[in-house]
């Protein structure tokens, strides 16, 4: 399954590491030294995923991920210079799917780059192209989400979350299932970013945010009582 990656980082060496990386997994690579370029190599190809640091000259990561989150769902991975839960829960607040702190081990961001590749892109099967439970309604194969008929724009994560809770209605799933389910068991995160996940989630769903319920101490479930 050959990609278009988009690496944005603006330290040579460390784009350097990556792109060969990802060229050995047979992926395609561009490069964007800073903020501006890759706003530029992003409009002008067709991408599917970005790596993105956050300390950028010309334009910030934040101000990146914000733009291209104004057009586009591509899953981006955002490169934290070291473990600030402000950084990280800022970055899912403006649409990230998934951060690693640097310094990182490249086999583990590729790791979570082929996890993110492999559901966004993977093909579904014709039977399991639509669910709808209780004035949700989820279409896979276009990734949207209806709420009481109307279109409600979610980030790549949230749809990931609310299918995965969906497909589990009336089963507790804990925050460690969804982590795995999403992220992979190399995950170093921990429960605050899938709480901050959901909150977005549930903020979109309006009235029916009710249907995502709060296990204590455990996790979600999905369930409609009427
Ligand atoms: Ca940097």
């Amino acid at each position: 399954m050959k990609k278009t990656i988009l690496i944005v980082e603006d330290e040579d060496i460390l784009r350097e590491i990556i792109k060969d990386y990802f060229i050995n997994e047979g992926h395609e690579v561009l490069e964007a030294a800073d903020g501006k370029d890759a706003l530029l190599l992003f409009r002008e190809n067709e991408v599917h995923l970005i790596i993105l640091d956050i300390m950028l000259p010309e334009l910030d990561g934040w101000t990146v991920c914000r733009r291209i989150r104004q057009t586009s769902n591509v899953p981006i991975i955002m490169l934290t210079a070291r473990i600030d839960e402000d950084d990280t829960l800022l970055g899912f607040e403006l649409g990230a799917d998934d951060y690693v702190t640097k310094p990182y081990s490249p086999p583990i961001l590729i790791a979570r780059a082929k996890r993110l590749l492999d559901s966004r892109y993977r093909k579904k099967e014709a039977f399991d192209h639509h669910l709808s439970i209780g004035g949700i309604s989820v279409h896979y194969p276009s990734r949207t989400v209806t709420v009481d008929g109307e279109n409600v724009k979610l980030t790549y994560t949230e749809f990931e979350i609310l299918t995965y809770l969906m497909q589990n209605q009336g089963i507790v799933i804990t925050r460690e299932q969804l982590i795995v389910k999403i992220w992979g068991y190399e995950y170093v995160g921990d429960d605050r970013t899938v709480n901050t996940h959901i909150r977005n989630l549930r903020s979109k769903l309006n009235d029916k945010s009710k249907l995502i319920k709060t296990i204590v101490r455990t996790g979600y479930k999905f369930e409609d009582n009427e």
